[in-house]
């Protein structure tokens, strides 16, 4: 008999949790009605759980509930804020774009689009633990610059970044800023981070709740704020966001957003309590392994780290029962080390022989003592037939 596999990979996506989805149930099977229907009660109980869940995030983030626009998930969300602003800003005289290295493609991608478009982009670099530093986001803005955007946390290294300071840089400088927040929503506290926040992407399955769902946080009371949407049709979620809205997903993300937020404090104890456990007891059982990130300051379900003289994709294939990424797991697909890890330095053998464990919601400590054996197992066992590993010095 095989054991159960171990899932560790929750920065990819995590388990929708059960209390969400029977949230959602009932806008399936019972109130199916379309949240524009304005005619009859199937409509207008779509609408009230519409508000419901509207309220319900801008709860969690500390905004207005006018200000959160639904979407179908962080990609879009980023693709809305970056595009749409600077396409419903083009021709006030700002062509500059800021950006960092570390972003996720979803960031990335968007921006280097416009730069092909004409825009000027600014990609800062980011230190060796992944981290921005203001310092760098201030040099790089000049009076031509229109947006940065810098991600709250890495989602391949856990790094925190100083949103509050770099926002208030932007703030000051008259620039706006856009912050993906997809793997910080309900892990870590957003108080006060908003302050100085005019964009922010979030995405439900990030933190438990279903997939297909998202939102940004829109700061109304910017002036000159003006995005133009992605798509045109009925004119939903304010003109933003056409489309009809898919009421048992919308309600979804509201419940989860809530759980997470509520259950918070204590979870992130546990988890970042058992991710301390996964790497004491894998340093423990095998050598030359290091950090990658930073040690405070971090997600408190991320780990990663590389393993001297083993091939990731090789390690991959070992822990077949361990659900693990090596690099990022957008982008596993190619032979390519990771641009966040490259960017902190890390040469490509170091990159490639590196491990992304991201722990959940519904991690267990029997999990995480069977991942560390068996990471131990298949390291020992690939480093014995590696001739860099037994060769002197
Ligand atoms: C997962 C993720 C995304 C993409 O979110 P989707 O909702 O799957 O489109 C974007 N940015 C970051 C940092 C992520 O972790």
């Amino acid at each position: 008999m095989h054991d159960p596999p171990i899932y560790l990979d929750n920065h990819a996506t995590t388990r929708t949790d059960p209390r969400v989805v029977e949230s959602m149930i009932p806008f399936f099977l019972d109130d199916y009605g379309n949240a524009a229907s304005t005619s009859h009660r199937f409509g207008w109980t779509a609408s009230d759980a519409v508000d419901r869940s509207r309220e319900q995030v801008a709860m969690a983030l500390e905004v207005e509930a006018k200000d959160v626009i639904f979407t179908s998930g962080a990609t879009e969300s980023n693709n809305l804020a970056i595009k749409g602003l600077a396409r419903g800003c083009a021709g006030a005289g700002r062509d500059h774009l800021i950006t960092a290295a570390s972003e996720h493609r979803a960031v990335l991608d968007p921006m280097k689009r416009l730069a092909r478009e004409g825009w000027r982009l600014t990609v800062v670099g980011c230190d060796g633990q992944g981290l921005i530093d203001p310092d760098r986001i201030a040099a790089a803005i000049t009076e031509k610059t229109l947006l940065v955007s810098v991600m709250t946390a890495n989602n391949e290294v856990g790094a925190i970044n100083p949103i509050t300071e770099i926002g208030q840089i932007c703030r000051a400088r008259g620039v706006f800023f856009h912050t993906d927040a997809a793997q910080a929503v309900g892990k870590i506290p957003l108080t006060g981070i908003l302050e100085n926040v005019d964009l922010l992407s979030l995405s439900a399955h990030k933190f438990h709740g279903p997939k297909g769902i998202g939102a940004l946080y829109v700061n109304r009371r910017r002036p000159g704020l003006k995005l133009m949407p992605l798509f045109d049709g009925g004119g939903h979620e304010r003109g933003l966001r056409s489309g009809t809205l898919p009421v048992p997903l919308v309600v979804g993300l509201g419940a989860a957003i809530e759980l997470a937020d509520r259950e918070r404090p204590a979870e992130a104890e546990r988890i970042m309590t058992l991710r301390e456990r996964l790497h004491a007891g894998i340093a423990r059982m095998v050598p030359a392994i290091r950090l990658n990130g930073p040690i405070h300051g971090r997600l408190p379900g991320n780990l990663n780290l590389s393993f001297q003289h083993v091939d990731g994709e090789a390690l991959l294939m070992t822990l077949r029962d361990l659900a693990v990424s090596s690099g990022s797991a957008c982008s596993s697909m190619e032979p390519e080390p990771s641009h966040v890890l490259t960017a902190m330095g890390l040469d490509e053998e170091s990159a490639r022989a590196s491990l992304r464990f991201g722990l959940g919601r519904f991690t267990t400590t029997e999990e995480i003592d069977r991942a560390a054996a068996a990471v131990a197992t298949a390291v020992q066992a690939l480093r014995k037939h590696s001739i860099a590993w037994s060769a002197p010095g």
